[in-house]
């Protein structure tokens, strides 16, 4: 289905629900082979402006179709991603460098999972209402799609979230327009050919391809465009906050972090090790979730540490279309030396580097020569307040240091700007409450990692985000409530 093979793919903006040519392209590169592997559109104020129009025009018809109807229409293209889930995984794996494995059991079947949820969730919504007998007054909320959506997403899992905030969007009534990576835009443009066939009428969905510079800032600054959902760096979200603010308009922030497992001596290394390998090192260490801080007990600190750095050797870096490989390539050649510029700081600060970068040899096979890839990293010894222990590396490196009490340890986690996502590990149920209690973090999973029920919130407290996102939260968010007062 895709354009593509021996000619170079080029993608097109989708607006009113037509293909549009643009005049002038980015490259975008396949980061294993480090080949350029598609142009992407390099979309300005104009490309916005005719999006944004399209949408206006769409939300009338949309708006007032029941949820019933909405619903029917995701549902359907639910179904059609998950038809071509196999060309959908392997685009996202070549355009993203995550292994081939990730995008089919992960970033695919989730983007299908995010349109049947919504398809689902936005049917069993109710209002509320209230009774003043004594003053013969009724009142009741109403919601109201709120009109044009700006979708903004990042490079890390491309269509699983732009899919989280379309899905809710559209499943409200509202129309969008949507701004994915400009280094991982192929599956937003597949989505696109499979819009109409869904039944999805022109103009509700409408993807323009860019830079965050351009097309991007011109989203987040159109005054017709209400809301914003962004999903990004903290440093993006406080241009987008500025550049928005003029508008007052609304804003869902879902940002970095900086996230700490912690090891209590009476965990289940069993299980612990194996996970903690997963959340530092799965999609190449980026993901918004991943570990990179790891605090264990004193008394098990040594045998973690030896367990841990053995079984990250074990992880295999290759090719990620090998159904056998753990870890692909990083995004790009600037993300792979920022990432690696870590790792040197960490050693200039007398850190010990126990695996990976700098210190085992990384083997690739002829095709992959010239792509973005590292080793699993694990680094031991780093201070609380070294900048690899205080800033998002979003990479495959990940810092383990001991601690000694609960008390300690739930300062030392809380320590940092961030706050999205932690994991405790242990079997004393009462520790686990009291610390999932004290961590300032949105998520706190005990005794596991990155296990969701999309119906309850997601978010960041500190400079993680603003806002969550989830069943009810995104349906508040992508809804204005009005309280109507009745007297009888
Ligand atoms: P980024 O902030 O560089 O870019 C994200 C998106 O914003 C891209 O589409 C980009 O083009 C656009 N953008 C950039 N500048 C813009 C501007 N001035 N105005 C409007 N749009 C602009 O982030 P990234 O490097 O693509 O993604 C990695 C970051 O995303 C990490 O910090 C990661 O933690 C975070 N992230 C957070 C979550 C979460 O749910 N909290 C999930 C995934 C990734």
């Amino acid at each position: 289905m895709m354009a593509h093979s021996k000619t170079l793919l080029v993608l097109e903006n989708f607006i009113g629900g037509k293909f549009v040519p643009s005049s002038s392209y980015i490259d975008s590169y396949n980061p294993s082979t480090g080949d350029v592997c598609c142009r992407v559109p390099d979309s300005g104020k104009e490309e916005v402006e005719a999006a944004v129009k399209a949408a206006k025009d769409a939300f009338p018809i949309w708006s007032s179709k029941s949820p019933l109807e909405r619903s029917q229409i995701l549902n359907k293209l639910a179904d059609l991603i998950e038809r071509d889930l196999e060309a959908f995984a392997q685009a996202e794996s070549k355009d993203q460098g995550k292994t081939i494995t990730f995008a089919r059991t992960v970033d695919i079947p989730r983007a299908v999972y995010n349109f049947r949820f919504f398809a689902s969730s936005v049917l069993h919504h109710t209002s509320e209402c209230t009774e003043m007998a004594a003053v013969g007054c009724m009142h009741y909320t109403s919601r109201t799609p709120v009109g044009v959506a700006g979708l903004i997403s990042p490079w890390n899992l491309p269509l699983y979230l732009l899919t989280w905030k379309i899905a809710p969007a559209i499943a409200c009534g509202n129309t969008v327009v949507a701004k994915p990576s400009e280094m991982t835009s192929v599956t937003a443009w597949m989505m696109c050919k499979l819009l109409e066939k869904a039944g999805v009428p022109h103009g509700v969905v409408n993807v323009v391809f860019g830079t965050g510079a351009k097309a991007g800032e011109a989203l987040v600054c159109h005054p017709d465009v209400p809301l914003i959902s962004f999903t990004g760096s903290t440093l993006t979200a406080q241009r987008i906050t500025e550049k928005s603010a003029p508008h007052c308009k609304r804003l869902s922030l879902e940002l970095g972090g900086k996230n700490p497992a912690i090891v209590f001596d009476d965990a289940d290394l069993a299980q612990c090790i194996p996970t903690t390998l997963r959340s530092s090192f799965a999609n190449q260490g980026e993901i918004c979730l991943c570990t990179s801080r790891i605090f264990v007990q004193r008394g098990i600190y040594s045998e973690f540490l030896k367990r841990f750095v053995a079984e990250a050797k074990k992880w295999k870096v290759g090719n990620p279309s090998d159904p056998t490989v753990d870890m692909g390539a990083l995004i790009s050649k600037e993300h792979l030396e920022k990432v690696r510029s870590y790792v040197k700081k960490a050693q200039a600060e007398g850190a010990r580097v126990l695996c990976g970068e700098g210190v085992d040899s990384l083997a690739l096979p002829a095709g992959n020569q010239k792509g973005y890839f590292m080793l699993p990293t694990v680094i031991a010894e780093v201070k609380d307040e070294s900048c690899c222990m205080q800033e998002e590396i979003f990479g495959p490196v990940t810092c383990v240091v001991a601690f000694d009490t609960e008390e300690e340890v739930i300062k030392r986690a809380n320590g940092v700007r961030y706050g999205l996502a932690a994991t405790v590990w242990s079997s004393n149920v009462g520790r686990v409450h009291r610390v999932a209690q004290k961590l300032q973090s949105g998520l706190v999973w005990t005794n596991c990692w990155l296990v969701r029920d999309l119906n309850l919130p997601f978010g960041g407290m500190k400079a993680s985000g603003v806002g969550r996102e989830g069943a009810k939260d995104s349906y508040e968010f992508f809804t204005e409530v009005k309280t109507i007062t009745i007297k009888h």
